[in-house]
């Protein structure tokens, strides 16, 4: 490979932060070219531990996530063997009845539920083929200098100090970024963060007896209740993951057994035998309701030496099924990039943060409608709705 003007290949070293789903695509995608690529992350390796409560157990992947994981052979192995097609909303009435709302009836395009834990677990798998990566867990960014392409990171067991230099860092770090908090201290950076007034709590309902799925498998189940909704996407082991969003408000006052069950009883009747009565109980109380929050900033680079991407740099709402897919398309981005230049830093980040931004702005706005549209808009008739969304 060439990525000089003279025909010779300059590898780089590249230090990646946050081995979430995105940071661990892109350290794949630099692996490829034949960078050397250090992934550092906070957490234990996910390939060992439970699922953790509080993120989302499942998520829909979209064309542009699936793109991204062509580039780098992993499409097929999802598609196949792993993600559940979602054709279309399967709407639930308060009466229980239902109807479906196909997503693309002309060409049969479809949604795929897949694992949050299998996802990330795979791309880390994927990585160990590659000689050029090396993956550090249980280390923490607590400092940095972007400009020097200086890190430092502590190491949550036994608290020593790890401090490393990189021609570039990519701070894939999530919606709390580090990184981006090192870049907040350049002028000129446009912040803007927001949380919404409604928060998540996921439920589970469990495969029938025979270890079957006990709704029809190939659809995203909506429970549009107005000011609150329900969402159910399928698991591979026929469970589904049910996710309540709900304004903070009427969390805190469902706060014993009698007022949960009298609420689903009137709002969400049909899932209280599907998830079961003790178990609904048990998981609501199990855990509390978490918050959501969007991000809009930009710059997202420093100079030629540092680069944020996925909800490091555009945090969404999930109600358009976005933010992983939005992240991973950042990764196809970046790569074509360095493709154009040659593996040049200073091009590829600049022209990377100059046009991202539209876009990312854009999926943010949407999926900040489509908050109104799945809980309410789509139980109305198409000409309310036409109303309505000419009154948003
Ligand atoms: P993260 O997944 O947050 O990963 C960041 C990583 O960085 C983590 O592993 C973290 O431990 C690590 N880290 C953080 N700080 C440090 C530090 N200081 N040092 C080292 N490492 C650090 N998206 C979709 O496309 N489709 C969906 O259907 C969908 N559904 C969703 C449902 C819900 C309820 C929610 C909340 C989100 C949903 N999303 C969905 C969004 C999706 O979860 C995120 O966009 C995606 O996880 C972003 O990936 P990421 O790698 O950028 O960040």
């Amino acid at each position: 490979m060439a990525n000089l003007e003279n025909g010779t290949f300059k590898k780089l070293d590249v230090v990646v932060v946050g081995g979430g789903l995105v940071g661990s695509l892109e350290a794949l995608f630099l692996a490829k070219r034949g960078h050397r690529v250090r992934l550092y992350e906070y957490r234990e390796d996910i390939r060992n531990t439970p699922q953790a409560r509080g993120r989302s157990i499942n998520l829909a992947l979209s064309i542009r996530g699936r793109t991204a994981l062509r580039e780098v052979g992993l499409e097929d192995h999802m598609i196949n063997n792993h993600g559940i097609p979602m054709k279309g909303r399967n709407i639930h009435r308060i009466d229980g009845s239902t109807y479906i709302i196909p997503y693309d009836s002309r060409t049969k395009q479809c949604i795929y539920s897949v694992g949050r834990n299998y996802l990330n677990g795979l791309l880390l798998q994927e990585s160990e083929k590659y000689e050029n990566v090396e993956r550090f867990f249980n280390h923490k960014l607590i400092a940095s200098n972007l400009r020097e392409g200086f890190l430092s990171f502590q190491k949550t067991d036994t608290k020593e100090i790890v401090e490393v230099n990189a021609d570039l860092i990519i701070g894939a770090d999530g919606a709390f970024s580090a990184v981006r908090k090192e870049i907040m201290k350049q002028p000129l950076f446009d912040y803007n963060q927001k949380y919404i007034e409604h928060g998540y709590l996921e439920l589970c309902i469990p495969p029938d007896s025979n270890g079957g799925f006990q709704m029809p498998p190939n659809y995203l189940h909506i429970w549009p209740r107005g000011e609150f909704m329900m969402i159910a996407l399928p698991n591979q082991d026929c469970s589904w993951t049910v996710t309540l969003f709900m304004p903070f408000t009427h969390f805190k006052s469902l706060d014993n057994e009698d007022k949960l069950l009298k609420f689903f009883e009137k709002y969400f009747p049909d899932s209280i035998p599907l998830i079961g009565k003790q178990k609904l109980i048990a998981d609501y109380f199990a855990g509390s309701a978490s918050p959501l929050i969007a991000i809009k900033c930009r710059p997202y680079n420093v100079e030629d030496k540092a680069l944020i991407i996925g909800d490091a740099a555009h945090a969404v709402v999930p109600f358009y099924g976005q933010g992983m897919n939005a992240g991973f398309e950042d990764c196809t981005i970046l790569n074509q990039l360095f493709q154009k230049h040659h593996d040049d830093l200073a091009k590829i980040l600049k022209e990377f943060s100059d046009t991202r931004w539209e876009d990312t702005f854009a999926i943010s706005d949407l999926a900040m409608y489509n908050y109104i549209e799945m809980r309410d808009l789509v139980t109305r008739p198409s000409y309310l709705l036409r109303k309505a969304i000419d009154d948003v």
